[in-house]
């Protein structure tokens, strides 16, 4: 479902990126472990072409994501057909980037209908149909600001799946939010992964990647230094790098 290769992105002088290839399986849940700066984000920026990357390709269902290919050259796509295929890419955000000004529903609804030109009722329905199943049935016509954060973090979510996404990015889901609203935020997170949502994840937390995840790569100075199923990687890291990033975290 999702194909990276030879992926190389830099800022400037700085390489963040420095030739990444990796491959998630329809229905797998990929977590991503690195510390601080070690181009978790942008490497998920990097799958959505809001990084442009200097070297290599992106694959989302076999589809070149950023650019058309004639003949040996590759050819940027124009703004218009980089939103289309931006709508097969939910994305989920630290800090939710919920608008502000618009009820839970209406952020949930408002992406399929101005960006996919689906009718307005039917994606209201649906809207209120993935607000119930992560568990905010009751909280449709809120407005962000009286939401807890991990209450927002679910609609941002809901939001996320209302383009019916072939993939589903998240990056550092909990990370803005009080401790005692991780556990609700991470329950939405194991229900999709249960489901057989295809999900990339960047985390901290252990005990997801431990529970949920098939691969778990870990990422240090924009390589992937190794990965491979959760008790491998986890409880017997092959490098040195990964074993002291672990100290570090559990
Ligand atoms: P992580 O998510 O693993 O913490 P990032 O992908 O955010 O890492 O950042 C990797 C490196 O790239 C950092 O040194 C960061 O400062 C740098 N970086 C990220 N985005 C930009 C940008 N837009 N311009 C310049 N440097 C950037
Ligand atoms: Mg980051």
């Amino acid at each position: 479902m999702v194909e990276l290769r030879g992926i190389h992105k830099s800022f400037g002088p700085l390489e963040v990126l420095r030739g990444i290839d990796l491959r998630v399986r329809a229905g797998e849940v990929v977590v991503v472990l690195g510390p601080s700066g070690s181009g978790k984000s942008t490497l998920l920026r990097c799958v959505n072409h809001l990084e442009k990357v200097n070297r290599g390709s992106v694959r989302i269902d076999g589809e070149l994501i950023g650019y058309r290919r004639t003949g040996n050259r590759l050819r940027e796509l124009k703004e218009r057909e980089i939103l289309r295929q931006r709508t097969h890419i939910g994305f989920v955000f630290q800090n939710f980037n919920l608008f502000p000004h618009l009820t839970a529903l209406e952020n949930v609804a408002e992406a399929p209908v101005a960006a996919q030109g689906r009718p307005r009722r039917e994606v209201r329905e649906l809207a209120a149909e993935l607000l119930d199943r992560v568990g905010l049935a009751d909280r449709a016509d809120a407005y962000p600001r009286r939401l807890s954060g991990g209450q927002q973090q679910r609609v941002a979510i809901a939001r996320a799946l209302a383009l019916r996404p072939k993939v589903l990015l998240f990056d550092e889901p909990t990370s803005a939010l009080d401790p005692e609203l991780v556990g609700e935020v991470l329950e939405v997170m194991k229900d999709l992964a249960r489901a057989g949502t295809t999900m990339v994840v960047v985390t901290h937390e252990i005990g997801f990647a431990r529970e949920v995840a098939d691969t778990v790569v870990f990422m240090d100075g924009g390589v992937i230094v190794e990965q491979g199923p959760p008790d491998e990687v986890l409880d017997r890291p092959k490098h040195e790098r990964t074993r002291s990033f672990l100290a570090k975290v559990l």
